[in-house]
């Protein structure tokens, strides 16, 4: 099991070439809390479970980036703290409640600690990408492709998820459309669009950094028993390494373009 852990930086940048064009996200990297917040209330083996972070993500990113020698950025704070991957008038940004279960320490809460966690760990966080999709970009020369990196529970409410891995999109389906296809050609492996969840949403990190500014951009979510050890990683990471390397080396592929949101006007 993960154990909890309570170093309070915002977020996390692994070095990589910035010429490359590519960046790597991984929101929910981490389940840290820091120390002060007294687990939000909530027992130790609530961090080991998916309603804290994407099991499985911090190390098949620190794994993509090392294989392909891009940069990435990751959280290292728990979603049930603030969560990155929501806009910051979500109503859903610090839960109350998460998979049925209350989180003390969220609820109630002031005005003045939900500004608190915004401005320490919620905007740091979003800078840093912001920095990082920048620098990229500018020393590449064009736009960047950005891909965020997921992962979601094997079932939910007793229905099991077939999939393996999915890519989750809006609109800009310029990433999405080779992506899907060469997943779709990994022997044994089942993928879908848009699936376990629709990937239109207002004011998360691709609507923001991506869909907003017209950079090419794709969300994978991988199952996570698929990449719940250190073997499940590795596999995962290469085979994903090529596929990434493939996408990314289409010229065409990076340039700005700006695609209607589904959720709305910009
Ligand atoms: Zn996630």
């Amino acid at each position: 099991m993960k154990t909890l852990q309570t170093d309070d930086n915002p977020f996390e940048i692994l070095d990589g070439d910035a010429r490359c064009g590519l960046v790597l996200l991984a929101d929910h990297a981490t389940n840290r809390v820091p120390p002060a917040y007294d687990r939000l209330g909530l027992p130790e083996t609530a961090f080991a479970r998916h309603i804290a972070y994407d099991i499985g993500i911090e190390g098949l990113t620190r794994a993509l980036a090392e294989r392909l020698g891009v940069p990435a950025v990751m959280s290292r704070f728990s979603r049930l703290l603030i969560d990155p991957n929501r806009g910051e008038d979500d109503p859903t940004l610090i839960m109350r409640i998460s998979d049925g279960a209350i989180v003390p320490g969220n609820h109630p809460i002031t005005e003045a600690e939900w500004q608190h966690r915004l401005e320490t760990y919620h905007r740091p966080y979003h800078g840093a990408v912001s920095e990082t999709i920048g620098r990229v970009a500018a020393a590449s020369g064009r736009a960047p492709l950005v891909i965020s990196l997921h992962s979601f529970t094997p079932s939910w409410k007793g229905v099991p998820r077939p999939w393996h891995i999915t890519v989750l999109w809006d609109s800009d389906h310029r990433a999405v459309d080779p992506l899907l296809s060469e997943l779709a050609a990994i022997p044994g492996v089942l993928t879908a669009s848009n699936e376990p969840y629709d990937g239109a949403l207002r004011g998360d990190t691709m609507f923001r950094h991506c869909m907003k500014t017209g950079i090419p951009h794709a969300l994978i979510e991988v199952r996570q028993d698929e990449i719940g050890d250190a073997a499940g990683i590795a596999r995962w990471a290469e085979r994903l390494a090529p596929i990434l390397t493939r996408l990314n080396a289409d010229e065409a592929l990076h340039t700005y373009q700006i695609f209607p949101s589904r959720t709305g006007p910009y």
